[in-house]
Parts: structure tokens; sequence; C-alpha cells
């Protein structure tokens, strides 16, 4: 599991392990975000929230998640990003895990200060032109971090194999140090 405030190079370092290990990204950012491009029943729904930096309904969340769990192929090979976002997310994640017999083996937590994720957002939007990526919703995205995802931390950080990783070094010292931990 990689944890993290937005723009902490979650999805990179997700990619990175996805590839070396043959295992399977989860990311709930790109799989809302390809609903609005279909502009499917959940995409019309959510459109708004995520333009506007909120989170979408942890009901939503938790579906498009049960599917994903209980996919044979992906079975103990889930590397999540992005989820879970608040604590019900963190709750059910613990249940629906339980239901299918897998367990979370690491957690990575990307630690960046609000300065350097601004600034990487706002590079981010030029290149990957994300309609989420606007200065005023980053700064509202940050405060959602702060007030609803970084508390779920508390649920994760007595797991033995929790990790706190300095997100502000470089993608390539990141990843270094994430395999150096999982030893691939
Ligand atoms: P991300 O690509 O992970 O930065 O996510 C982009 C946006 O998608 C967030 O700002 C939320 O609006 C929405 N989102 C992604 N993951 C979740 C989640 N686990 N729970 C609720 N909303 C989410």
């Amino acid at each position: 599991m990689i944890f993290g405030p937005p723009g902490a190079g979650k999805g990179t370092q997700a990619k990175n392990l996805e590839k070396k290990l043959n295992n399977f990204q989860v990311s709930t950012g790109d799989m809302l975000r390809d609903e609005i491009k279909k502009d499917s029943e959940i995409g019309k729904k959510i459109i708004n929230y995520m333009n506007d930096g909120k989170f979408v309904d942890n009901e939503i969340v938790n579906n498009i998640m049960k599917k994903i769990i209980f996919d044979p192929k992906k079975k103990n090979k889930l590397i999540f990003d992005g989820y879970p976002r608040t604590l019900d997310q963190a709750k059910n994640l613990d249940l629906l895990l339980k239901e299918s017999n897998q367990k979370i083996d690491f957690i990575f937590f990307l630690n960046v200060n609000k300065d350097t994720i601004v600034k990487r957002i706002e590079r981010r939007k030029i290149l990957e032109k994300r309609s989420d990526d606007d200065s005023g919703t980053i700064l509202k995205r940050y405060d959602t971090y702060m007030e609803t995802t970084r508390p779920v931390l508390d649920h994760y950080s007595s797991h033995n194999n929790y990790h706190e990783i300095d997100g502000s070094m470089k993608i390539s010292e990141i990843s270094m140090k994430i395999e150096e931990i999982l030893e691939v």
C-alpha cells in the first residue's frame, strides 16, 4: 500500500513496482477518471466532486474496490495507490481482504510538505492536463487529505512493515529505498 498526500508520487512509485513485481496498480483516482471519460452513470455522479477536489462517496469507491479484490487474476498482487483515503474505506478494505484471504504486506508512507506538493502539482497540470490539478483545487485537496486521510495512517502505523519515506527525494531515490525494503 502506498500512502501520502496528493502529489507525493504514489502513482509513479506504484507504476514502477507494477513493472518490477509484475503486480497490479490499483489507483482509485485513475479508475474514477476513467468513469468520467466514459461518461458513465458513475462518471456523471462524481465529476463535480472530483473537479472540486472533494472525495467521491465511500460507497462508490468501496464497490469498485470489491470487484478488484475478488478478481482471481489479481489475488495477492495488488498495489494500492490512493486507497484507502478514509477510515470507513480502511475498515472496508480490512474486511474485503479478510474475506478474500489476503493481507497487507507493506505500507509505504511518502511524506512530502505542502510547498513541494503545490509546485509538483502545478507542473503536473501542464504535463498531464488533469482537470483537478488547478491551483485552487490543489489546496482544497491538500486540506481534505490532512483532515480525512492523514488520520487513517494511525490505523496502519502499528503494522510491522510500515515505512515512512521522505517523498521529497528524487523519484529514483524513492524507488531505490522502496526496493531495498522489499528486497527486490
Ligand atoms: P488521485 O488521482 O489519487 O489524486 O485522486 C484524484 C481524485 O479522485 C481525488 O481528489 C478524489 O476526488 C478522487 N478519489 C481518488 N481516490 C479516492 C478515494 N479512495 N476515495 C474518495 N475519492 C477518491
